[in-house]
């Protein structure tokens, strides 16, 4: 892979599967830009300070030190450079990330972050696939390819919980439909990059499609 291939979508679509398989495939680095905004509410909740007091989550994004690998079979997250790739996936982070992705400061920094190391990892393997909610619309606007996936609520929410139990964290469906609303609601409303799609991504529904059948119909269209 030359280039950037833009992978954006509501959570439980797969994303971050495909994103990883396919970046493994193209021989390409990988970028789970989810995982930024993920470390900077861990550092928020640490601080102690409330998710939704936007003036105080914007000051503390200006002091962290942030850092995320890029290679798709061990992508790792760091806080001042402590692991904390497990934690950023328990359900209190989740629960906050969207609050503290709608500040405009903390979509600043990480955008600029994005940007530098899509450039670094260009330069040094040449690709890069790129997973987020704003790759083809802000991050990444000329990317070589833009994908956005889709998948009914009801599958979304039941990948989310079996995902989650997988990390032996048990959720009824029920409540991975809730938390799966609240965060797509949020991600898609708020004022600055809601989470829509490009007008020149692909769409690609993944309800009927396994893992397998996504990443064939997307290296097709990445060696185009
Ligand atoms: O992909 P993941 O579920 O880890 O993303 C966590 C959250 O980070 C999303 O719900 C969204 O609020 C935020 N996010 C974002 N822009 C991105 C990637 C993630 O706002 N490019």
């Amino acid at each position: 892979l030359r280039g950037v291939v833009a992978l954006d979508g509501p959570s439980g679509t797969g994303k971050t599967t495909v994103a990883r398989t396919l970046a493994t495939r193209l021989n390409s680095g990988y970028l789970d830009t989810g995982s930024m905004y993920r470390i900077i509410t861990l550092a928020v909740l640490r601080a102690g300070v409330d998710p939704a007091d936007a003036v105080a989550v914007a000051a503390l994004v200006d002091r962290v030190r942030i850092g995320v690998g890029t290679t798709p079979d061990r992508p790792s997250a760091l806080l001042e450079g402590e692991d904390v790739g497990r934690e950023i996936r328990l359900a209190d982070v989740t629960a906050a990330v969207s609050a503290v992705s709608s500040v405009p400061r903390v979509r600043e920094v990480l955008v600029a972050e994005q940007r530098r190391v899509i450039a670094d990892v260009i330069a040094d393997v040449g690709g890069i696939v790129v997973e987020g909610r704003d790759i083809g619309t802000v991050v990444a606007p000329d990317a070589e390819l833009k994908v956005y996936l889709t998948a009914s609520a009801e599958i979304r929410a039941a990948r989310r919980s079996a995902q989650d139990s997988a990390a032996g964290r048990e959720v009824t469906v029920a409540a991975a439909r809730a938390s799966v609303d609240r965060r797509d609601r949020l991600d898609s409303t708020r004022s600055t990059s809601p989470l829509r799609a490009a007008g020149d991504a692909v769409e690609v529904d993944t309800s009927d499609l396994s893992i397998d059948q996504v990443i064939v119909a997307l290296s097709e269209l990445a060696s185009r």
